[in-house]
């Protein structure tokens, strides 16, 4: 019986992660769960699966909690949070409470000996080399492209790799040119072809911001150099990944977009679970396609190479400076072009330093933010 935490169990990932519990629950507990502020959906969550410890990072939703559940520990804040992450009876943390205040939680887990699941990818963007340093059981990921290149990578010698092959759907604005993308507004980019996901990874997607911090993500988790990582658009999202070995062989993984697929692979690796997935039919799907990804009209993605060159603090840089550049164009207030343009500029300003402590990276993610709004403050 495998004793789990959950963080972000409230977002999309969460819920797919309990739905598996659900589905094999002689193989699974639930010992934690953590989320922002959805106490109404928490307390579903705690009827069915009966936490030792829940914390919401929102205060006054914990409080509700705390008066439905009075037999219950309930926790509130950054704390909360971390506490969810290193209680002593869990070994498995899946970590998927999106954006940098995941960050925290997922770091502390893994200084705590966790095996982690691994969905919230600003962890490794922002402090991939402080993770590995202190990582002690495995980090498995559960982002569907790092999944595939984990499970195409097993039995595999690091030395055999000639490259890892991320796929990207494209997002729905695949194929426009900068003109064209001028005036979408937030409404066009939230329409996601083929995944549904939160709103902030759903414009990352269209700007394939998603795919550099992928790239980055996947630097961090295999080891491999920026130069031997690459991008391919397929949209259909069926590869999720391949990976390209010296003797000019290809290995993919192919399933139906279904993110319970990685979950499960990850909460029972190196086992694998019955029936989690809707069988594939190639022959039903007919064609999948493969095509350059456009990185003069997504330029997001070569900005994340870059920064990822650059080393230190730069990827800790972008990551942030993009968080606030989705808000700004999810309250309309900067243009889809200009997010790229926003997080370059940050970007060339930076100093790049090397990531010795957290602090380090939640320094240079401030200070990423702040120049995020003095830069807007200068053009009004
Ligand atoms: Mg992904």
């Amino acid at each position: 019986m495998k004793r789990l935490s959950v963080l972000g169990s409230t977002g999309s990932i969460g819920r797919a992660t309990l739905d598996i519990v659900r589905r094999y629950p002689e193989r699974f507990s639930v010992k934690g769960l953590a989320a922002g502020s959805n106490d109404e959906l928490m307390t579903q969550q705690i009827e069915e699966f009966r936490p030792d410890v829940v914390a919401l990072m929102d205060e006054d939703s914990a409080q509700r909690l705390k008066i439905r559940f009075r037999e219950l520990e309930v926790l509130s804040g950054k704390e909360g949070l971390v506490r969810v992450a290193t209680l002593e009876e869990v070994d498995f943390v899946l970590s998927a409470i999106s954006g940098a205040s995941g960050l925290v939680p997922t770091y502390e887990a893994v200084r705590a000996g966790k095996t982690i699941g691994l969905a919230n990818k600003e962890t490794l963007v922002m402090a991939g080399d402080l993770i590995n340093r202190e990582a002690r059981a495995p980090i498995i990921p559960v982002d569907s492209e790092h999944s595939a290149l984990f499970q195409c990578l097993q039995g595999h010698r690091a030395e055999d790799v000639r490259k890892l092959i991320l796929t990207a759907s494209g997002g729905p604005f695949r194929g426009m040119k900068k003109e064209q993308l001028k005036n979408v507004t937030g409404e066009d980019a939230l329409r996601h072809p083929t995944w549904q996901m939160g709103r902030k990874i759903t414009i990352d997607s269209a700007t394939l911001m998603n795919k550099g911090l992928e790239v980055i993500e996947a630097h961090h988790l295999f080891g491999f150099k920026p130069e031997q990582i690459d991008v391919v658009i397929h949209h259909q999202s069926i590869v999720h990944s391949m990976v390209e070995f010296i003797d000019g062989s290809l290995i993919a993984q192919l399933s139906l977009p279904d993110m319970r697929g990685p979950i499960a692979y990850a909460l029972s690796y190196p086992e694998r679970l019955p029936e989690v997935l809707d069988r594939c039919s190639l022959s039903e799907l007919g064609t999948l396609s493969f095509e350059e990804p456009d990185m003069e009209t997504f330029s997001c993605l070569r900005l994340c190479y870059r920064a990822l060159r650059m080393g230190g603090t730069a990827p800790t840089v972008v990551n942030a400076a993009d968080e606030k550049a989705v808000e700004g164009f999810l309250e309309g207030f900067i243009g889809f072009n200009e997010i790229p343009v926003i997080i370059d500029e940050i970007l060339s300003l930076h100093q790049p330093k090397e990531v010795q402590s957290i602090e380090d990276v939640l320094e240079a993610d401030r200070w990423a933010r702040e120049k995020f709004d003095e830069l807007m403050e200068e053009r009004v």
